[in-house]
């Protein structure tokens, strides 16, 4: 059982699963919308997560959208137009886990990665963009999107 909550508590969700992955990711816009060095996320089927009261919605980009709440300001979410299915909440969301969420076992983006900010060896993989089978999934997605 995990539940979580944006800063002010308008915004709320509450799953029964374990997160499929827990990555952070490094990348300018998760950088400006955090306010920090990275933004961490645990990624779930999207069908799994209930929701009292959805994130707003930001599109940073064509090819996913951001929640977050509008009140205070919290990141809540990511969800990639072409694994719709699924939907990452935001790390710091997290109120209540029970058991504790796995550690994060992938940073991406390190291309992109503050130079003030240290990473620890956590044996955790390390991309510099997306992991290798995320980029071959964005870019056949890419392709389709562009024929039709
Ligand atoms: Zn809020
Ligand atoms: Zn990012």
């Amino acid at each position: 059982m995990i539940k979580g909550s944006c800063a002010c508590g308008r915004v709320r969700y509450e799953t029964k699963t374990q997160p499929l992955a827990v990555t952070a990711c490094h990348c300018i816009t998760c950088q400006r919308v955090s306010g920090g060095p990275f933004l961490g996320f645990a990624g779930f089927l999207a069908s799994a997560v209930e929701w009292t009261q959805k994130p707003d919605i930001w599109l940073a980009s064509d090819i996913a959208e951001r929640g977050f709440c509008k009140s205070c300001g919290s990141p809540v979410s990511m969800r990639y137009f072409l694994e719709a299915d699924r939907i990452g909440v935001t790390l710091g969301t997290v109120v209540e886990a029970e058991p504790v969420l796995p550690s994060v076992e992938a940073h991406i983006f390190l291309k992109d990665k503050a130079q003030y900010y240290v990473l620890a060896a956590d044996g955790a993989k390390r991309y510099d963009e997306f992991s290798g089978e995320f980029r071959d999934k964005l870019e056949q997605w890419g392709r389709r999107r562009q024929k039709g």
